[in-house]
């Protein structure tokens, strides 16, 4: 697979002012000479020099495009390859018919996530990093970019392989005992080797449980804005994305019934859905739109209750209340600009669990103390936060998970003194699947399925 040169194009579809073809293989160089023609230089091309030139249609005879044109030789590329890097303009037709006149001149196609799996076949990075290449594109906030690229830095990858060490020192010490037997305690005295285990688990432990908190922070959670009429949703919907929306690109499946955005909350990316185009089920569209809100109300992390607080509750309050008793719910005291109808406490008797937050959603009052009660909702239950290495892959987690029984399973071993061959070969179980993660043990079709999840060009 590595043996040909392959080519893309790295920059999304659409206008731009530039956009980008990569080319990396034994032949980017042969190829992209073959349709570039320098200005002001003569081939051949040196290695991290920056040309200036045209892409040249030797058929038509013609210039395609106006470029700037890196070479990178090999290993100093993100490949390791020989990796060409020609900068066009944006416009889709050009940037097509300079990758079709490199494809005739010799190129294939890249597939999805080619170029990083190469980056990660020749051992320039491991897979850990890798994910975090994907993951990095996909980033919704700052802190969760922050978190992936310390894992692109390798963070990860070096908590693994400090975690291989010592699995391995564990492992020689007990296979040493299996190849000389009368020498059993001198090697490894058993109560060292569980002392080495435990200090090994609690490492591990450690890191499964951060992910919840990783996978907050990278996948987010969804909210809910559910009220009565009137009581003020659009106008809460709006304050929250008022300083916010701007971070994020906006969530595909906004629907006729349902408005939804995502917003920054403290650094976890927040789907807020606004349930205000929905009426009172007259009829029966209208009743179609309020299976579907309880359907999002089910699905939702944390529900935010809008409550009118410059108006007596009233039937169409009380029936909400029950629909979303026993999820997570903050309730949003709205219009506190106006005087209040509702005696305190009454609302959070129904809800004795969750706090209530006093809000002018109109003149924009409260809305600050509003992200802070969400953000100590989404987290109240997550471990130990802040850590300083996260985990949020779900593969990482299940890989953890799988050396972590093994390793438990081999320590029981070691407690009931049964044959050291069984418990080095539980040991070894879990040398293989902490392999898992960076990618030493890792099979070709979870490889696959692993790169096919990136862009083309990346
Ligand atoms: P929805 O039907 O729940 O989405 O409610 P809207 O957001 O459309 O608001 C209904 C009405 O209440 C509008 O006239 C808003 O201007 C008003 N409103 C919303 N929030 C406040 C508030 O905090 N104070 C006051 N005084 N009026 C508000």
């Amino acid at each position: 697979m590595t043996d040909d040169t392959i080519a893309a194009i790295a920059t999304p579809v659409g206008m731009g002012g530039i956009g980008i073809i990569k080319i990396s293989g034994g032949k980017a160089l042969d190829i992209a000479t073959r349709v570039f023609r320098p200005r002001n230089a003569a081939p051949p091309l040196k290695s991290h020099f920056l040309y200036y030139g045209e892409i040249f249609d030797p058929h038509k005879k013609c210039a395609v495009d106006e470029v700037l044109l890196s070479f990178m030789a090999k290993p100093r590329s993100y490949t390791r390859e020989d990796v060409v890097e020609i900068n066009c303009h944006g416009g889709y037709l050009a940037l097509q018919e300079t990758l079709a006149l490199i494809l005739k001149a010799g190129a294939r196609l890249a597939e999805p996530g080619e170029f990083t799996k190469r980056a990660f076949l020749s051992g320039r990075i491991d897979l850990a990093q890798a994910e975090a290449v994907a993951d990095l594109i996909e980033s919704k906030t700052s802190l969760s970019l922050l978190h992936t690229s310390s894992q692109l830095k390798g963070s990860l990858s070096r908590e693994i392989s400090d975690l291989k060490d010592m699995l391995v020192d564990i492992l020689s010490a007990l296979e040493a005992s299996i190849d000389f037997p009368e020498e059993d305690l001198t090697f490894a005295p058993s109560s060292q080797l569980t002392a080495q285990t435990d200090r090994l688990l609690s490492r591990i432990e450690t890191l499964l449980c951060s992910y919840d908190e990783g996978k907050l922070y990278r996948e987010g959670a969804s909210t809910i804005i559910a009220g009565k009429p009137n009581s003020g949703k659009s106008c809460l919907f709006n304050a929250l994305l008022e300083e916010e929306r701007a971070i994020v690109t906006p969530v595909p499946g906004t629907t006729r019934d349902f408005i939804e955005e995502v917003i920054a909350v403290k650094g976890i990316p927040l789907k807020i859905i606004d349930t205000a185009g929905l009426r009172d089920p007259s009829d029966s569209i209208e009743e179609e739109g309020v299976r579907r809100t309880r359907e999002k109300l089910d699905q939702a992390d944390l529900v935010l209750l809008v409550i009118d607080s410059s108006v007596e509750l009233d039937d169409r309050d009380r029936s909400l209340f029950s629909d979303v008793s026993g999820k997570r719910v903050l309730v949003v005291e709205n219009k506190n600009d106006l005087p209040g109808k509702i005696p305190r406490d009454t609302v959070q008797g129904w809800f004795p669990e969750s706090r209530a937050v006093s809000i002018s959603a109109l003149y924009r009052k409260g809305i600050e103390e509003l992200k802070e009660a969400i953000f100590s909702s989404l987290t109240a239950e997550v471990n130990s936060l802040s850590s300083p290495l996260l985990i949020s892959n779900l593969r990482h987690k299940r890989a953890l998970e799988n050396t972590l029984e093994s390793i438990q399973r081999a320590r029981e071993g070691l407690q009931k003194k049964i044959p050291p061959e069984f418990t080095a070969s539980d040991f070894q179980a879990a040398l293989h699947s902490l392999g898992e993660i960076t990618g030493q043990t890792t099979t070709e079709d979870i490889l696959n399925q692993i790169f096919s999840r990136f862009c083309i060009g990346k």
